[in-house]
């Protein structure tokens, strides 16, 4: 039985020297029997989740229970366990060896765990029909059309017949007859027995999951009233990787735009005054927050929706481009902020984040170890 429980799961990369967290604090259960979707665009965090999930990943702190154990803990011998007998992989690029038939491929994690070879031969042929391939046994991958070669792949992720089985993104390269296969297939091998976990953006999954995890950062895009914010020296009003919603415009004091190193010390990249704004990019592209911004001294703030804050865009050409490659026209009506000012701030913001980059460090906050990957 393979009940999955994931508490409190964060997994910290280095990249380029500066701390990426694409899975933050993540919390979900799901029960055997169920179809589990993990839904978001590239990047958010898909991939790092199912390696967690396979043991091949070290998260940086949370627990991932399957079928009460926790597999951030296990070591050695039973890690090997674990992803032997305990996990199914499925990959986005099927994996398979060209130079075996679907059968050998199939036969082969049967082999090397000391299966006979007359039995492996007996349990891939089996599998294989289960996965509607009995006319393609002696087949290479190179002789099938990518939907079978995801067949062959997903009948050898059974041969242990493992109680959780974990798909990235495995109709990627696929086309969409093929993606119809696919789809059903992983649906069909979610059974009272086995949870079937399933990273994609392919929004066609959503129908068929039982519980979708949603990856991707939520923007809330409707219109609500400005939030005035005041901010002590030294607070943070929004930490890189955190989803974000809202533009800000400093009423008072300054803010300091900063980047957290790997090392957990800060980079500043540009401090923003009165009268100018920032956090535009996170609401506008669907980003996460890339950088930290943090009040230099005691600050107000007041954050704008997109809806309310483009109404400013028509005065700065760079904001203009952005809302409209984000898909907003050009506003009707001068609610919220008005032009005049939108002006001033525009061209101080652009001043400043010409003029201000990567100048210097500010105290480093507390220090936590980075995901490592395990070893194998
Ligand atoms: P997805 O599968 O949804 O496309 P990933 O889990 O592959 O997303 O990546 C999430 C984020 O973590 C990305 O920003 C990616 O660049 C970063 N990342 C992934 N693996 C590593 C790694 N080994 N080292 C540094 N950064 C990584
Ligand atoms: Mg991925």
């Amino acid at each position: 039985m393979a009940d999955l429980e994931i508490k409190d799961l964060v997994v910290e990369y280095s990249s380029g020297g500066y701390a990426v967290r694409p899975i933050d604090g993540l919390s979900l259960s799901a029960a055997t029997g169920e179809l589990v979707v993990v839904l978001g665009p590239s990047g958010s965090g898909k991939t790092t989740l199912l390696s967690c999930l396979a043991g091949i990943l070290s998260p940086t702190c949370g627990s991932i229970h399957v079928a009460g154990s926790d597999v951030t803990q296990l070591q050695g011998p039973a890690l090997a366990d674990y992803r032997r007998s305990t996990v199914g992989i499925v990959f986005q690029a099927f994996n398979l060896i060209p130079s075996l038939t679907a059968l050998e491929n199939v036969e082969v994690p049967l082999t090397l765990a000391g299966v006979s070879r007359k039995e492996a031969r007996a349990r891939a042929t089996e599998l294989l029909h289960q996965v509607g391939l009995s006319d393609r046994l002696s087949h290479r991958p190179g002789e099938m059309s990518g939907g079978q070669q995801q067949r062959v792949a997903i009948a050898r992720a059974l041969v242990h017949d493992p109680p959780l089985v974990i798909a990235d993104e495995p109709t990627a390269h696929l086309d969409y007859i093929q993606v119809e296969s696919i789809l059903s297939l992983v649906r069909e091998i979610a059974k009272p027995g086995r949870l079937v976990v399933v990273a994609t953006h392919d929004e066609r999954m959503i129908p068929l999951a039982d519980r979708v995890i949603d990856l991707s950062p939520k923007v809330r895009i409707a219109s609500r009233p400005p939030e005035r914010v005041v901010l002590a020296a030294g607070e943070a009003l929004f930490h890189q990787g955190d989803a974000g919603d809202l533009i800000y415009v400093v009423e008072e004091g300054e803010v300091a735009i900063v980047r957290v190193r790997s090392d957990h010390s800060e980079e500043l990249l540009t401090t923003v005054g009165v009268g100018e704004h920032f956090g535009e990019l996170a609401p506008l592209l669907g980003l996460r927050r890339t950088a930290t911004a943090r009040a230099h001294t005691v600050a107000v703030v007041t954050g704008y929706t997109i809806v309310d804050f483009r109404k400013e865009a028509a005065s700065d050409p760079r904001l203009a481009r952005m809302f409209a490659a984000a898909g907003y026209a050009e506003p009707n009506g001068s609610a919220g902020p008005s032009k005049k000012r939108a002006a001033k701030r525009s061209v101080k913001a652009s001043a400043a984040r010409r003029g201000k980059t990567a100048k210097t460090v500010v105290p480093a906050r507390g220090v936590k170890t980075a995901a490592r990957r395990r070893p194998r």
